[in-house]
């Protein structure tokens, strides 16, 4: 099968209604890692035909974050498909997505607020407004998230029960490197003792993981030991600890199976997000 490489909504509807069957998407913003791979076998798995959409999405940067050089290498990113055999990648410019008069927005409110939303205000508007437009335009049986984002999988979750979406939202697990950092396609931004110090993320929510195994349920000792870990790495500060309810992201005082613990941190001014559901 011949991967279709698209750029307008009018080429991807087309190519759309000539395709019977069931369509798992992936959506994405490129530099590809083992992580999308894992989104796309899995839809490849599961479903008549494969949809993976790059792109970078202007709307859920903030001003001074790393729009202008998040990394875009869209001849690897089509290299590295190759083999998964995907029907349609669709890799829409911002004029193509954003035309001239755009003006209508999702906004999912109370989980977009907490979290990533406190520090990224406009960032879940942006997410829920492209993927409802994904959603449109692949019109997909299945949606393919990473548990990586974890509150992102809260806020497209209630966006499509909210609006009717006939879409069913899958959370595929987080992929990590060997140390335990999780792939992010952030993560060429770090080097040497950067890239070293990453590993605090996945090293913090083991320590409060350990904490729960070994019977600890008091939500705030656990928020204090994911914190002093930070604290221990010189080149990290933490934006947030969490140990919230998981479908409504609110803060918890005692912690239970299910909890997800959650981190925000950063490490210069590469900013590194990962979390963990209690278990
Ligand atoms: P992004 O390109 O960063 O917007 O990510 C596209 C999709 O891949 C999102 O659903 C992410 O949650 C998912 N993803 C990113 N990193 C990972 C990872 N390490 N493991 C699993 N899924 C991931």
């Amino acid at each position: 099968m011949q991967t279709k490489i698209l750029y307008t909504v009018q080429d991807l509807r087309r190519v759309r209604i000539s395709l019977n069957g069931t369509l798992g998407l992936a959506p994405t913003m490129g530099a590809l890692h083992g992580g999308h791979l894992s989104l796309i076998s899995r839809a490849r798995a599961e479903c008549d035909h494969v949809g993976v959409s790059i792109f970078v999405n202007p709307t859920q940067f903030g001003p001074g974050e790393d729009f202008s050089r998040y990394p875009r290498d869209l001849d690897r990113d089509l290299r590295l498909l190759e083999p998964l055999g995907v029907d349609v990648v669709w890799v829409p410019s911002p004029e193509e997505m954003y035309p001239g008069g755009f003006q209508t927005w999702v906004a999912v409110e109370n989980v977009s607020a907490p979290l990533e939303g406190a520090y990224r205000p406009a960032h879940f508007r942006g997410v829920a407004t492209v993927v409802a437009k994904l959603f449109n335009a692949f019109t997909p049986a299945r949606a393919y998230f990473g548990q990586k984002d974890a509150q992102q999988v809260v806020v497209i979750k209630r966006m499509a029960k909210d609006l009717n979406f006939p879409v069913e939202i899958v959370v595929c697990p987080t992929v990590r490197e060997p140390d335990g950092l999780a792939m992010s396609s952030r993560n060429s931004y770090l080097s040497g003792d950067a890239r070293r110090a990453a590993t605090v993320l996945y090293r913090a929510l083991g320590a409060a993981k350990n904490q729960f195994d070994a019977g600890e349920r008091n939500a705030g000792v656990l928020r204090a030991t994911m914190l002093a870990t930070v604290a221990d790495e010189p080149l990290a500060r933490a934006d947030y600890v969490s140990a919230a309810e998981p479908d409504t992201l609110e803060e918890l005082d005692r912690v239970r199976e299910g909890t997800l613990l959650s981190l925000a941190v950063r490490i210069g001014k590469v900013r590194l997000i990962d979390n963990l559901i209690l278990r």
